[in-house]
C-alpha cells in the first residue's frame, strides 16, 4: 500500500486546481490526499469527524466555475444531485478498502466559463461534469456506482445539457427518446477510431465503425513489398492491400488502410513528445496538456503493449556509434511488440485472457507489412479485439461518402460496401453522434466535400484543412556496398537519435526481398532549386557511375540497406482545400512557415556519417531528389482545436464547432507539432476525450447498482 506521502505528490499539481467540493471519505488516506490541497479544507474535515461519510464542505473560490454556479443559487445539495455521488473503488489508488469519494473538481480556466460574463448554468454543470470525469481518471479511481440523480428542475437542466451535448438519445426540442441504428457511429478504425470504439461500448453505448479498408489476416499479409496487390492500397487497380500513397504538391503522404488502420502498417514505435509540444502557443491555451495527457499516456503504452525494446541489432549498433561520436543521446524505442520466447505462442499476455493469443517475435522485420506472426500489437489485437468481444459492430469495406443532420437532432451516415467498385451496395445508418476518426487523409477530405455541400456540414469551420503539419520528416535510404551483415533481422524500428532539444532520427527497415523502393529511388542530393538539384544528381552519378550502378542494382535491398527517417518539431504548415480542377480530391498549398523540403543538411550530414560506416551512399525517393517534396508517415492536423469556429474546427473535448454531436478523433486533431511519432499521442488524447463521455447510463439516470467496469 502507497503511504499517503509517497500519494501526494501524485496530485500536488492539483493545488493549483480549484477544489470547489469535498469529499465524504471514510478512510483517512482519502482525508490525507486533500490536505495537500486546501488547508482549509482539511481542517473543516478534521473538525467534524462525526460529518464523515457524508457531503461537509463546499469551499467555492468566488472566481471560480463553483462559486459562479452558488452565486446562481445551485445549493451544493442540488449540485450533487446533478454531478452524482461517486462510489469508487479506490483499491487503485493504493487503498486497503474502498471509500467513498464525492467530489467535484475544478475549474482551471475560468475564463472559459465565464464567456465574458454570462455563464449559463449549463455549460458550468457539464464542464464541471466533464472536470469530474478527468479527475477520477487522474487518480486512477474506478466508478463502480453512480446513484441516479434525483427528479427536479436542476436534474432537467442536466438532462437538457446532456441532450444538448448529445450524448443521450433525447431530442432537444421535445424531449422525447429518439430512435437511431446506433448511439455512436465512428468512421475509421485506425488509433483514434478503435480507442472510441471500446471506451464507448464499456459506457453502455451501441457503436457502430465503418472502415473503408479490408480485415487482413496474418495469410493476407505480403511477404515483401514487391507484392503490390497486397501491398498497396490502389482499389481503382484491384490493389485492397494495406499502404497508401498519396503525392500532393508540397508533400508526400504514407498512411495505413484496413481493419487497425495505421497499426497495420506503423513501425510499432511509441515515444511521447517532448514537453515543447505540449507547449506550443498553437493549444497551450486550451489546456495543461502535458498534466491532463499524462495519465491517458500511461493507459496507451498499456492498451498497445508498449515496452522498451530489449533487442540489439547491426543497425542499433552503428547508430550507437554515430551518437557517440557526435555526442548525442541513444536510446532504444519504445515498442508495440509481444517478445515473449521467439516464435512461441502464448495464451493472452496483456488483458487476463481476454485478448487474443500472441505469438513471441522472431525479428523478422516484416513489421510495416503487417505482422503474419502474432507478435505485433496491433488495434486489431487490443483496443479492437476487445470493443468486438465486448458487442462492439464492425463492417469492413464500408466507405462513409455522407453524412447529414437529421432533423430534430442525430445524423445520417452513408457508405458504401463492398470490394469491387462495380459491386457496391449504398447502405446508409442514422446515430445521435457521429466520430471522424478517418486519418488526415480521411477525415479532412471527407469533412471538405461535406462543407461544400448545402445537405452536408456546411456551417464548419473555416479553419478546416488549416495547419497541416508534416512532422518535417526527411527519409534517406543509404545502400551499402558491403554484403556480410543482413541489416534486415529486427523490428521495423529499434533504436534513436536525438540529435537536438527538437529532432531525432530513427533507423527502419523492411524484411529481407522488400526492395520495391529501389525502383522509386535516386542518389539523394540536396539544394533549394531544380537546377541545383539535378547538376548535383548528374555529378554524383559521373563521380561514381558503378558505385551508383551497383547501389541501385542490389540484390536485395532491405538487407543491405537503412532507411533512415529523420523528424524534427519545427513549426510551418500546410493547407488541404479541394482540389481546383477535381474538386472531389485534396491540393495542398503553403499556409505558414518556410515550404517543407526534403532537403535538411543535418539529415544529410548524419546520412553521410551512416552511409560511412557501411561503405554505403545515400538515396532518396525521387519526388524527394527531383521535387524536393518531402515524404511524411506522419501527416497531422487539419481539424485542429480552438476556443471557437474562429480559431478552430473542434474544442479541447474534440466536440465539432457547429455541429451537436459530431467529434474529430484522430491525427487531423493534432494541434501542434510532436516532432516524434504521433500513434501514441493519437491514442492518449482519444482516451482523454473518452474519458469526458459520460456512461450511457449515468446520462439516463439508471445505472444498476454495483455495476462493475470492464478492465482493460
Ligand atoms: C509506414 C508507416 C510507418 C509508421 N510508423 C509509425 C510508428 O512507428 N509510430 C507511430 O507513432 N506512427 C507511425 N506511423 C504513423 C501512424 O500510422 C499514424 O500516425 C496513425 O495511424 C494515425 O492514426 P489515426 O487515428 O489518425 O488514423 P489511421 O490510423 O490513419 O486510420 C484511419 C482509418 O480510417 C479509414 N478511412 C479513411 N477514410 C475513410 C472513409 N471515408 N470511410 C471509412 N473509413 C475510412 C482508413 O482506411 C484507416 O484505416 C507510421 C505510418 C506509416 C505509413
Ligand atoms: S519483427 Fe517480424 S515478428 Fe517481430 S513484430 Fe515485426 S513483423 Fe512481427
Amino acid at each position: 500500500m502507497l503511504a499517503p506521502s509517497a500519494l501526494r505528490p501524485r496530485y500536488r499539481r492539483l493545488v493549483s486546481a480549484r477544489v470547489v467540493i469535498v469529499l465524504a471519505p471514510t478512510c483517512d488516506l482519502v482525508l490525507e490526499i486533500f490536505l495537500g490541497l486546501n488547508g482549509v479544507t482539511s481542517r473543516r474535515l478534521q473538525s467534524k469527524p462525526a460529518h464523515r461519510n457524508r457531503i461537509i464542505g463546499l469551499f467555492a473560490d468566488p472566481e471560480g466555475a463553483l462559486g459562479e454556479a452558488t452565486k446562481r443559487s445551485l445549493h451544493l445539495p442540488q449540485l450533487m444531485s446533478i454531478l452524482g455521488r461517486e462510489t469508487c473503488d479506490a483499491r487503485p489508488m493504493g487503498l486497503e478498502r474502498p471509500c467513498v469519494l464525492t467530489i467535484a473538481a475544478v475549474d482551471r480556466k475560468p475564463s472559459a466559463l465565464m464567456n465574458k460574463g454570462s455563464c449559463p448554468t449549463e455549460q458550468i454543470l457539464s464542464l464541471l461534469q466533464e472536470e469530474l470525469a478527468e479527475f477520477i481518471n487522474l487518480v486512477g479511481a474506478q466508478v463502480l456506482h453512480r446513484a441516479p440523480a434525483p427528479d427536479g428542475a436542476l436534474t432537467r437542466v442536466h438532462r437538457q445539457g446532456a441532450a444538448r451535448a448529445n450524448f443521450g438519445s433525447v431530442n432537444p426540442t421535445t424531449g422525447q427518446s429518439m430512435s437511431f441504428d446506433y448511439d455512436f457511429i465512428i468512421i475509421g478504425s485506425g488509433f483514434g477510431g478503435s480507442v472510441s470504439a471500446l471506451r464507448l461500448i464499456d459506457k453502455g453505448y451501441r457503436v457502430l465503425v465503418l472502415e473503408k479498408g479490408s480485415e487482413l489476416k496474418a495469410d493476407d499479409f505480403p511477404k515483401s513489398n514487391w507484392n503490390l496487390k497486397r501491398w498497396l492500397w490502389m482499389p481503382s487497380l484491384g490493389f485492397r492491400g494495406l499502404f497508401q500513397i498519396r503525392i500532393f504538391r508540397h508533400v508526400t503522404v504514407l498512411a495505413g488502410v484496413g481493419v487497425g488502420g495505421g497499426s497495420l502498417v506503423y513501425a510499432n514505435t511509441l515515444p511521447i513528445p517532448k514537453r515543447g509540444f505540449f507547449e506550443s502557443p498553437s493549444w497551450a491555451h486550451l489546456a495543461d496538456w502535458e498534466l491532463e495527457l499524462r495519465p491517458h499516456y500511461a493507459t496507451a503504452r498499456r492498451m498497445l503493449g508498449a515496452v522498451p525494446n530489449p533487442t540489439f541489432t547491426p543497425v542499433d549498433r552503428i547508430i550507437k556509434e554515430v551518437a557517440e561520436e557526435t555526442g548525442n543521446p541513444f536510446d532504444k524505442t519504445h515498442v508495440a511488440v509481444y517478445f515473449g520466447e521467439s516464435g512461441k505462442t502464448v495464451p493472452d499476455p496483456y488483458f487476463n485472457g481476454e485478448g487474443p493469443e500472441r505469438t513471441g517475435c522472431n525479428m523478422c522485420g516484416g513489421c510495416m507489412l503487417g505482422c503474419p506472426h502474432g507478435s505485433k500489437n496491433t488495434l486489431d489485437k487490443n483496443y479492437l479485439y476487445l470493443a468486438r468481444k465486448r458487442g462492439l459492430d464492425l463492417h469492413a469495406n464500408a466507405e462513409v461518402h455522407g453524412v447529414e443532420p437529421l432533423r430534430g437532432g442525430g445524423y445520417q451516415v452513408r457508405a458504401r460496401h463492398g470490394r469491387s467498385r462495380l459491386r457496391r451496395r449504398r447502405r446508409s445508418y442514422t446515430a445521435r453522434n457521429v466520430i471522424f476518426s478517418a486519418g488526415v487523409l480521411g477525415t479532412v477530405e471527407l469533412l471538405l466535400r461535406l462543407k461544400k455541400d448545402p445537405k452536408g456540414l456546411p456551417k464548419l469551420s473555416k479553419r478546416l484543412g488549416a495547419k497541416i503539419r508534416t512532422n518535417s520528416e526527411s527519409l534517406i535510404g543509404v545502400i551499402g556496398q558491403q554484403r556480410e551483415h543482413d541489416l534486415s533481422r529486427g523490428i521495423a524500428i529499434g533504436s534513436i537519435i536525438q540529435t537536438d532539444e527538437h529532432s531525432h532520427l530513427e533507423p527502419v527497415r523492411y524484411p529481407a526481398g522488400s526492395g520495391v523502393f529501389r525502383t522509386m529511388l535516386a542518389p539523394h542530393v540536396t539544394g533549394q532549386n531544380f537546377a541545383i538539384r539535378l547538376a548535383r544528381l548528374l555529378a554524383t552519378i559521373a563521380r561514381h557511375p558503378i558505385r551508383t550502378l551497383r547501389a541501385a542494382t542490389v540484390p536485395d535491398m532491405a538487407k543491405y540497406s537503412m532507411i533512415l527517417l529523420y523528424m524534427r518539431s519545427t513549426e510551418g504548415t500546410l493547407r488541404f482545400r479541394l482540389g481546383k480542377l477535381a474538386r472531389k480530391h485534396m491540393g495542398s498549398d503553403v499556409e505558414t512557415g518556410v515550404t517543407p523540403t526534403a532537403s535538411i543538411p543535418e539529415a544529410t550530414k548524419l546520412a553521410e556519417r551512416i552511409a560511412a560506416k557501411i561503405d554505403g551512399d545515400s538515396f532518396s525517393l525521387l519526388t524527394e531528389t527531383i521535387l524536393n517534396t518531402p515524404t511524411t508517415a506522419h501527416i497531422l492536423g487539419g481539424c485542429c482545436m480552438g476556443d471557437s469556429p474562429v480559431n478552430g474546427v473542434i474544442d479541447r473535448n474534440h466536440r465539432v464547432f457547429g455541429y451537436d454531436g459530431l467529434y474529430v478523433i484522430d491525427g487531423s486533431a493534432i494541434s501542434a507539432n510532436p516532432g516524434v511519432n504521433p500513434s501514441l499521442t493519437i491514442t492518449a488524447l482519444a482516451e482523454r476525450a473518452m474519458a469526458r463521455i459520460p456512461s450511457k447510463a449515468d446520462l439516463e439516470g439508471n445505472s444498476p447498482p454495483g455495476r462493475e467496469p470492464q478492465k482493460g
